[in-house]
């Protein structure tokens, strides 16, 4: 039994992910788990993309190295991708959702190639993230949050703390 929650904080990438999941991570005590981070660390990188300049990562891999972590609980998993991980071992996941023009500026911003610049902005279009999220977890458990402003940023904060403490609540409960 974890008496604490494991989040998962996904979206197409430029939307929020890292940002709110710093925040969180220092307003809850909860662990921010960057799978990009820990990839990197661990080398569980597959293939380098040329035309996307981007890496592809073994799933499998990613999941083996947050497994025990995740079993544990309290951590704010922050990856463009929600399917991998097993479903009892998540008890949210928020779908952050941006305006396509200011993604496509904040990609910009990070100088993506067009390439890349525009599956991102395809991915976020078409809903690609809320989907694969939507198929794999309880539509409970999934939400979906507007990451176009700062004033988002902190309404969505607030919001998920206050899920956090509730979650706490409910399962202190039953212990
Ligand atoms: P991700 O982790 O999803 O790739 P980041 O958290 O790195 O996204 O954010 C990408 C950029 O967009 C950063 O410069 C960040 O400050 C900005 N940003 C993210 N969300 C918002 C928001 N809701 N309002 C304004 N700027 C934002």
């Amino acid at each position: 039994m974890r008496d604490q929650p494991n989040i998962i904080i996904t979206g197409t990438p430029g939307v929020g992910k890292t940002t709110h999941c710093e925040m969180l991570a220092q307003n809850t005590g909860l662990t921010h788990l960057s799978i990009n981070q820990i990839s990197k660390e661990q080398d569980i990188r597959e293939t380098y993309d040329e035309e996307l300049k981007t890496w592809i990562v073994d799933e499998d891999k990613v999941v083996d190295a947050v497994m025990d972590k995740l079993e544990v609980g309290g951590y704010l998993v922050d990856w463009h991708a929600c399917d991998m991980f097993p479903e009892r071992l998540i008890d949210l996941v928020v779908v952050l959702r941006v305006d396509s023009t200011l993604l496509y500026d904040r990609l910009k911003a990070r100088d993506y190639p067009e390439v890349k610049l525009q599956e991102n902005l395809d991915c976020e279009i078409m809903e690609v993230l809320l989907d694969e999220a939507r198929e794999n977890y309880a539509e409970e458990v999934v939400v979906e949050l507007r990451s176009d402003t700062t004033e988002e940023i902190e309404a969505n904060i607030e919001r998920i703390e206050a899920w956090i403490k509730q979650w706490k609540e409910d399962h202190a409960n039953k212990a």
